[in-house]
């Protein structure tokens, strides 16, 4: 089958979370099952950009309202992702630093998906599935069967996989001239809520709607910000796939980020290692459990909790153990843990930003990584750190649930709690440096979760199967 992954990220192309994650290894992975699988994506000024060679394979022009724009779309020469990538450049519009997080998003990624189903239109065949990612893309499923330009593409099967239903990419109805010429009777399928909401939009308009776990997928019928009732009507064409993850970049025995290589059989010498880097790095002691926080500083990933729970954690446990966080995101948050480095020296430490290599260093010198989060779609963050032997900390939601057994549990290897909480979390760091005295009970800990398979081989199986049907 050919399938065309359209996505606002793609590893290690631009990645702001888990989305870059998957959408840079499923198609690698759909390609080595012999599919033909391509990803289309905006062209922002990143590393990779500039690092890689291009041709260019369509020039284009569209509108975005009355505002009349050129755009090009340019393909990566060697393949070197292991499928093709296409990148569309609209001057002005796409080719900017960050992903995210502008005032003319809306006007950014609506040009985008106009730029991208014009550029499909000029193809001689259609693909087979048009996968559509998150509400950046959310528009396209209505764009190819209710706009009258793009007729053409009515009969391609479109799916559309939620990573994340909390941003929907509202937009008001005055925002409506945006939309190509379309048919007036089908206002419904663009809107929830009195506004246009590009993730309702693509769950009424795709054939099939995937959820990132099992249990995302269920809590969206009662917690999915405002949409709760849609998921419960279109139920019947929403399935909860777990995501897998890219064992070939994360891997402690060929890890590029890593100076010192493990597998199961020397977990213990190899975390060792890697944990006395760090905390010489990070100027923490590494006789004591080390428990980490990589990830968003938001609100979704409880991360306001966290202040307040190391200092808990410290004020009630003494010096038990240390703490490290790596992320950024609300502002508050970030000052609130960067005024804790002077007082906490020593037992705590905070990087903030954004850091792909210290965060491989982390997955692989930590002994516990903590995930509180309120809203956990599947989570990567779990199934990196399991792969690299480090406990996981985390509150029994979404797929954190799907995927995290509690040590109390037969074959348990996590730490499970059900609030997101101070006193959940610091009872729960509780366990953590009680289970660390148990040096069997760790090992045996850490060879369970290492021997788990979360590989895209399975994942990509049952994608297979939703494409056929
Ligand atoms: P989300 O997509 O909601 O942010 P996921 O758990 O699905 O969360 O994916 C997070 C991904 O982003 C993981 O690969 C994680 O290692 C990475 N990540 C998050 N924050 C940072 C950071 N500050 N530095 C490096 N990597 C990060």
């Amino acid at each position: 089958m050919e399938i065309i992954h359209i996505t606002a990220e793609c590893y290690p192309v631009a990645k702001a979370g888990g989305l870059g994650d998957v959408v840079g290894a499923l198609p690698k992975y759909q390609c080595k099952a012999g599919h033909i699988a391509k990803v289309i994506m905006p062209m922002y000024r990143t590393a990779f950009l500039y690092a890689s060679e291009w041709t260019v394979d369509f020039k284009g022009q569209a509108n975005l309202g009355n505002w009349h724009f050129d755009f090009t779309i340019i393909k990566e020469k060697y393949n070197k992702l292991g499928f093709d990538l296409f990148l569309v450049d609209i001057n002005g519009l796409l080719d900017r630093q960050k992903i995210y997080g502008y005032g003319d998003d809306t006007e950014r990624f609506v040009a985008f998906q106009i730029a991208v189903v014009t550029w499909m239109k000029s193809w001689e065949h259609r693909p087979d599935i048009v996968h559509c990612h998150d509400y950046h893309t959310g528009l396209v499923p209505f764009f190819m069967q209710h706009c009258y330009d793009f007729q053409q593409l009515a009969g391609i099967k479109t799916i559309f996989t939620i990573h994340n239903a909390q941003y929907q990419g509202w937009m008001g109805w005055e925002k409506s001239r945006y939309i190509p010429r379309w048919d007036l009777w089908k206002r419904g399928m663009l809107e929830w809520a009195h506004s246009i909401n590009p993730l309702a939009s693509a769950v009424k308009c795709a054939y099939r709607v995937t959820t990132v776990s099992h249990s995302y997928l269920q809590e969206l019928t009662s917690h999915s910000n405002g949409l709760e009732a849609l998921f419960e009507y279109e139920k019947g064409k929403c399935v909860g796939i777990l995501n897998g993850i890219d064992n070939e970049v994360w891997n402690p025995a060929t890890d590029s980020y890593l100076s010192f290589h493990y597998t199961a059989k020397s977990v213990n010498a190899g975390k060792e290692q890697n944990k006395a880097l760090l905390c010489s790095r990070f100027g923490l002691d590494p006789q004591k459990p080390l428990i980490v926080f990589i990830g968003r500083l938001v609100g979704e990933k409880a991360a306001e909790l966290l202040p307040d729970a190391i200092a808990g954690a410290i004020h009630e446990m003494g010096h038990a153990a240390s703490y490290l966080v790596l992320g950024s995101g609300e502002h508050d948050v970030e000052g609130r843990l960067t005024d804790m480095l002077m007082p906490f020296s020593g037992q705590f430490n905070a990087v903030i930003g954004y850091d792909e290599g210290l965060s491989h260093l982390m997955y692989a010198g930590a002994d516990f990584l903590l995930m509180p989060s309120r809203v956990e779609p599947c989570g990567l963050n779990q199934l990196y750190a399991m792969r690299y032997g480090t406990v996981p900390i985390v509150r029994s939601t979404g797929g954190l649930r799907d995927t995290v057994s509690d040590m109390g549990d037969p074959e348990g290897f996590g730490i499970r709690f059900n609030q997101a909480s101070v006193s959940d979390i610091i009872y729960s760091i509780g366990r953590a440096v009680h289970v660390y005295q148990s040096k069997d009970h760790l090992t045996r800990m850490r060879n369970w979760m290492m021997a788990i398979d979360h590989s895209w081989e399975n994942t990509v199986e049952q994608f297979t199967r939703i494409y056929q049907a």
